[in-house]
């Protein structure tokens, strides 16, 4: 049998040309002058190659090509794309466009006719495929929607890739990263529960699954069989009870209690880079969902997988490193390591020091009104009036987000409770504007010192976030001792 070629050529001539010579070559031979008739005619004729000129007017060859190859009934034809151009971008979109040879314009009959039939031995169409393909041709097979289709695809895929790559914005504020990845999430992933995970270098770090249950108020039993059913699938992760789970974007908390067994479906989903476990996430629904079959899932584990593998490698930096970026402070290691030393050498050689934990106010207030660089810029601040209220004996730490810790060395709780004051009062008085932008603040702070009822630093750093818990609770803006028992 002829072997079937559909000739796509805008050029009247040349189409001409080569139907003849084809023809005379003993192939069958069905032309359009478009790729779009060219399109509409492969589900009438059902070629065994396509053989289609590059630059058309409406619908290009490329793009033609493209559109065979994305459609499951039509990507087995072997398409011959005949260009005259050489230049790098047209190679580039020529393997995009999935095309199964090249040929020049120039090319002669002889060797035309050698390829084509080289490419019909060598993907060969069954009549099965064909028969199917026909029956197809009443529907489906307008190129512009099959067109429009593939465009709204490409771009539903690049602006997907884009809301993920604005969430790198936010690496440095897990929690605030961590709700706009979840409304992100939830707007085209169906769940009832969403749980994300950031592995930390540190092995001291607490982990933390941060929660999403779109509002539900999930009993502690639910949340626990999440956390226990998600870190259990985790490799290093034996020990599910080394981890606290928090709930983020409890949204309108309309009450409506389900047990874990009526969540149906699930996916868990490691994040591993360079053999490290950098974090998961995982979606549970009390929907019968096949997750496995999403169709975004792919470039969605992507695009989390980089932001997970940035933030890995900046916490992993941050660390190694001694001093706070931000802040210019040393950083929570160092004053883990700090605290233990000054705490074990008081005990061997008694002397006083007093340690300050402080905590802004409202906070995430002035993130929500001003944005997270004012936010910045507020932290940044209060860290310079701290190291100016205070002697330069004194150790000043970032412990967390916004929390500021101060080592008082040789100093008892009277002595320190002065410059802590004079911080308190400062930044009360410190008319803060960046940008034009004015605004006032104020931080709450725990104060103790290393009394004889402590046996350990965890449980003197306890009685000062204590206090600064009273202090907050009191009305903030002020400073809480912590009473000696
Ligand atoms: P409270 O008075 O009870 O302390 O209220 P708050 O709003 O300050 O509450 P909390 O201390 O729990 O909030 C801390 C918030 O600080 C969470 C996070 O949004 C924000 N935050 C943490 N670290 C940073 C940071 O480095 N930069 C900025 N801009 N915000 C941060
Ligand atoms: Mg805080
Ligand atoms: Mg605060």
């Amino acid at each position: 049998m002829a072997i079937k070629i559909l000739l796509v050529e805008d050029s009247e001539t040349q189409l001409k040309f080569l139907q003849e010579g084809l023809e005379e070559n003993g192939f069958e031979v069905v032309t359009a002058l478009n790729g779009a008739e060219g399109y509409k005619k492969l589900f009438e004729c059902a070629p065994d190659v396509v053989l289609s000129d590059i630059m058309m007017p409406v619908i290009d060859g490329y793009q033609l090509c493209r559109m065979i190859k994305n459609k499951e009934e039509t990507k087995k034809i072997p398409v011959v794309l005949l260009t005259i151009l050489d230049k790098k971008i047209d190679s580039f979109w020529g393997k995009k466009s999935g095309a199964q040879l090249f040929l020049s314009k120039s090319i002669d009959m002889k060797e035309l006719v050698y390829s084509l039939k080289a490419t019909q031995r060598r993907y060969p169409i069954t009549d099965e495929y064909k028969a199917d393909l026909i029956q197809k041709s009443n529907k489906e097979n307008n190129a512009q929607s099959q067109l429009n289709m593939i465009l709204n695809d490409l771009l539903l895929k690049s602006v997907f890739a884009n809301e993920f790559r604005n969430l790198s914005d936010f690496l440095n504020y897990e929690r605030i990263l961590v709700e706009k990845m979840f409304s992100l999430l939830s707007s085209f992933v169906e769940y009832s529960v969403a749980g994300v995970f950031f592995a930390s270098p540190d092995d001291f770090a607490e982990n933390i699954l941060y929660i999403d249950t779109l509002g539900r108020n999930l009993s502690k039993n639910v949340l626990t069989d999440i956390q226990y059913d998600f870190f259990r699938k985790l490799q290093d992760f034996k020990d599910y009870k080394s981890t606290k789970f928090e709930v983020v974007r409890i949204l309108l908390g309309k009450e409506m209690e389900y047990n874990f067994s009526d969540l149906k479906s699930k996916i868990i989903i490691p994040l591993v880079f360079d053999k490290k476990l950098i974090g998961g996430i995982c979606f549970y629904s009390k929907q019968d969902i096949d997750y496995s079959t999403f169709s975004y899932f792919d470039i969605m584990i992507s695009e989390l997988l980089a932001i997970f593998k940035t933030k890995y490698q900046y916490t992993e930096k941050e660390f190694m490193s001694v001093l706070d970026g931000l802040t210019g402070l040393y950083n929570r290691r160092q004053f883990e390591l700090s605290l233990e030393q000054e705490f074990n050498r008081t005990k061997r050689h008694p002397s006083d020091f007093s340690l300050a934990i402080l905590d802004i106010d409202f906070f995430k207030k002035v993130n929500d009104t001003y944005g997270h660089q004012y936010g910045d810029y507020v932290l940044k601040t209060v860290s310079d009036l701290m190291k100016s209220s205070f002697r330069k004996t004194d150790l000043l730490y970032r412990y967390g987000g916004e929390e500021l810790v101060i080592i008082l060395p040789e100093t008892n709780i009277e002595g320190a409770i002065i410059p802590v004051q004079r911080l308190r009062r400062s930044v009360e008085e410190y008319d803060f504007n960046y940008n034009g932008v004015k605004a006032k603040v104020t931080v709450s702070m725990g104060l103790t010192m290393n009394f004889q009822e402590f046996d350990s630093p965890a449980e003197m750093l306890k009685s000062a976030d204590e206090a600064l818990y009273k202090a907050k609770e009191n009305g903030r803006n002020r400073v809480i001792l912590h009473e000696q028992q």
